[in-house]
This record gives C-alpha cells, sequence and structure tokens, in this order.
C-alpha cells in the first residue's frame, strides 16, 4: 500500500516536471533567426572536426570551394590589362596607347611579313594554332595583327573612303577605339586564305574549331552572331581577343559571349555623339 502511495508521487512529480519543462521551453524566445545568422550557433570547431577526421583521409587536404570568379581582378580601364574593354563608348586611355611586349610570332601572314601580339597573347596564339596544325593537318596564318594607332587611322580612312562612314564605323573601329591597338587581338584565316574577313569564314574548318576551342587559349570571338546591338560591331567569326585563359573559360562556361554583358557595362552599338 505505502509502496504504491510513493509509486503515485513519484508519478506525478514526473509529470510536473515534465509540464514545467515544456512551458518554460514554450516561453523561451526562440533564436533560431540568430542561430541562422551564425552567433550563438554551435558549429563544429576545426580542432573537433580534424579530431574525428583520420588523418590523411581526402578531407584533411580538400581547399574550401572555390570562391566565386572575382570580376575585379584585372582592370577593364587600364589599356594595358588583358582584360581592357575597348568598344565605341570606351575609348583607349590614352587614345594614342601603344604596347611594351610586342612579340614576334612564327605564324604566316596573309601579308608575308612578321606579325605581331602583346607578348602573353602571341604565346598564346602561337600554342593554339600548333595545336589546330597538329589535330587537323590544316594550316592557320593571320590577316591583321596589333596596329598602331596611326596605322589605324590608315586602316579606318581606307574602310570610310571605300565604303563611307557609316558602313565602316560596322567594320572598322575608329583611331583608339580599337582591339588591334591593344596588341591583344588578331585576325585569323587559313591558310591557304578562304572567306577572308569575311561571314563566310565562321563556316570554314578553321573558322568553326576556332570559335569552339579558342577560349580554352584564353581568346574569345570578340563579336559574335546577332550581338551588334551589344558591340556595335557586325559579326567577325575572324576577329579574336586575348583575355586570358581564366576568363575566357568562366565567359564560355557561363554561356556570357561579350565583355560589356560579362562586366555590366552599358551596349554599345554607337559612338558618343
Ligand atoms: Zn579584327
Amino acid at each position: 500500500m505505502r509502496r504504491r502511495r510513493i509509486l503515485v508521487i513519484a508519478g506525478a512529480v514526473v509529470v510536473v516536471v515534465a509540464l514545467v519543462a515544456g512551458l518554460v521551453q514554450a516561453l523561451a524566445p526562440h533564436d533560431d533567426r540568430t542561430a541562422a545568422n551564425g552567433s550563438g550557433s554551435p558549429k563544429p570547431t576545426a580542432s573537433a572536426t580534424a579530431s574525428t577526421t583520420p588523418s590523411g583521409s581526402p578531407n584533411a587536404s580538400t581547399p574550401p570551394s572555390p570562391p566565386g570568379f572575382d570580376k575585379t581582378q584585372f582592370s577593364i580601364d587600364d589599356p594595358a590589362s588583358i582584360w581592357v574593354v575597348s568598344d565605341k563608348l570606351r575609348p583607349l586611355n590614352p587614345v594614342d596607347y601603344a604596347p611594351a611586349d610586342l612579340t614576334a610570332m612564327p605564324i604566316p601572314t596573309t601579308w608575308g611579313a612578321v606579325p605581331y601580339l602583346r607578348k602573353p597573347a602571341a604565346d598564346a596564339l602561337t600554342a593554339m594554332t600548333q595545336q589546330y596544325t597538329a589535330e587537323t593537318g590544316l594550316n592557320i596564318q593571320i590577316q591583321s595583327d596589333y596596329r598602331s594607332y596611326q596605322s589605324q587611322v590608315k586602316v579606318y580612312n581606307g574602310w570610310v573612303a571605300s565604303k563611307g562612314q557609316a558602313a565602316a564605323d560596322l567594320t572598322s573601329a575608329r583611331p583608339g577605339f580599337s582591339e588591334h591597338q591593344t596588341g591583344l587581338a588578331v585576325d585569323l584565316v587559313g591558310n591557304p586564305a578562304k572567306c577572308g574577313l569575311n561571314a563566310c569564314f565562321g563556316d570554314t574548318p578553321q573558322g568553326i574549331w576556332l570559335a569552339t576551342n579558342a577560349y580554352k587559349w584564353g581568346f574569345i570571338l570578340r563579336y559574335p552572331k546577332d550581338l551588334t546591338p551589344v558591340t556595335g560591331f557586325e559579326y567577325e567569326p575572324w576577329h579574336f581577343r586575348y583575355v586570358g585563359v581564366e576568363l575566357a573559360t568562366e565567359m564560355h562556361d557561363t554561356g556570357v559571349q561579350t565583355l560589356e554583358q560579362f562586366f555590366g557595362l552599358p551596349a554599345a552599338p554607337d559612338y558618343a555623339p
């Protein structure tokens, strides 16, 4: 009899304790939000993680997931930067900029002289054209390489004389606005040449291969089809711009075709009035 009473009392105590505990929990401020923000949420410390990880396991040496692509890594304003964005709204500054590391390339040209680009672009283009020949047995040559401010004056005036200014502005940049003046842009064609400086180059074996593979060497097809309202230039499947493997690969992987779109710059369909 006494034993049963003790059991009943003990049971009642348990129930009361449970109720009080539940009440305390219900009245306590919910801190999910602060926990979600990181303050006060218990996180495994580095030492705790390490102590449960067998030494030498892959986890111990795996670096943290890579951070997002750093779009501020290089200047897009400095004409000497491999990321410089030159378009009809962004003249080179200074307008008569000339690169300091022009390098000769062992690549044939349509005009027979030795071609030049800036050192990183020259090295990449040489490797890319050699790989193309090794892979296909076909050849690529250069139709236009680095152009100085003065030679761009001649080229642009030649286009104006033959096609008029409006048509010239769709094909050739005005002096100070040309990517060729940076020493990072090149016009390519097959060897023997076919469809040079013509949209049909995009359908040649060289044009198809370059459009698919140039990013692996750090080049982008700078004036893609149907993006004249963004770049200000007609489709130029022959014009490749060196931006480095990292940026070219990022643009390829994210499907962003122009530097203007990638860097969130205004479209540059025409020169400022
Ligand atoms: Zn070009």
